[in-house]
């Protein structure tokens, strides 16, 4: 299954975080060390990232493996940024939509990642699309599992939820249609994160720099990254983290 990381605090370039630690996104595009599902994230990848003083993000993303793609080596080591979503995929179904399924997906000041299944796609999701607004299966982004997952997400949103409540939502609400599904969900709106760890890996790090990175799995070997237990939803801003078991309904 695919790997994501969200970085919130000071600016720095993109390629810092995505690129440059030994065991960077782009490292495990090939050679991941704590996927539990899958092997290579070589159908696609995505960055997001926010550009000083406006709230709506700018996207970049291939259809290809992250290694194949000099261009984005480039743009990486001059693109700064205070909060960046940045996906490597591996595809769970074989399907034709190039760089429209790879994540991040986005609208308004959101950046969504999902790295999971929903079991038995797309005939166990159908009875949750009576809760989208008409239309929002025609504007789905792909055919993916991981865009209606964030159609879902998008419509609590824009509903007035806060980020962690949606996801929250979101999880359990695919939890009881399609049993056994992998939700770890990933989310930003540029000044805080939110995250699910259900049935794949979750970390975070808060290092001295006055980041917050929330990964799939450590990006460097430095001891302060703390593994999240699998039923939590994570919220972080640059210098807090806060965990919500998602084993009760607290939310
Ligand atoms: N199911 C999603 C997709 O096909 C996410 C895959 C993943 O986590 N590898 O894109």
């Amino acid at each position: 299954m695919c790997r994501h990381l969200a970085v919130v605090g000071p600016e720095a370039p993109l390629g810092e975080s995505v690129l440059a630690p030994p065991h960077s996104l782009f490292r495990q595009s090939w050679a991941p060390r704590r996927q539990l599902h899958g092997t290579v994230n070589a159908d696609g990848f995505g960055v997001g990232w926010y550009a000083a003083g406006d709230p709506v993000p700018a996207r970049y993303r291939r259809a290809g493996p992250i290694w194949a793609d000099g261009s984005f080596l480039d743009l990486a080591r001059v693109v700064r940024t205070g909060a960046l979503l940045a996906s490597v995929r591996d595809a769970t179904v074989a399907d034709p939509d190039g760089e429209a399924a790879a994540a991040p997906f986005t609208a308004g000041p959101w950046l969504f990642s999902h790295n999971g299944a929903v079991v038995g796609w797309p005939d166990t999701a159908a009875p949750l699309a009576a809760l989208l607004p008409p239309g929002a299966l025609l504007r789905l982004a792909a055919r993916c599992d991981s865009a209606f997952v964030w159609a879902l997400v998008e419509h609590r949103l824009r509903e007035g939820e806060a980020m962690g409540q949606a996801l929250a939502g979101t999880v359990r609400a695919l939890a009881d249609a399609a049993p056994g599904s992998r939700l770890n969900f990933l989310l930003t709106d540029g000044t805080a994160i939110a995250a699910t760890a259900w049935g794949d890996t979750l970390w975070h790090l808060t290092g001295p720099d006055g980041r917050t990175a929330v990964a799939s799995e450590p990006y460097d070997d430095d001891p302060r990254w703390v593994e999240v237990p699998d039923r939590t939803l994570l919220t972080a801003t640059p210098t807090d983290i806060t965990l919500h078991t998602l084993k009760e309904p607290c939310l």
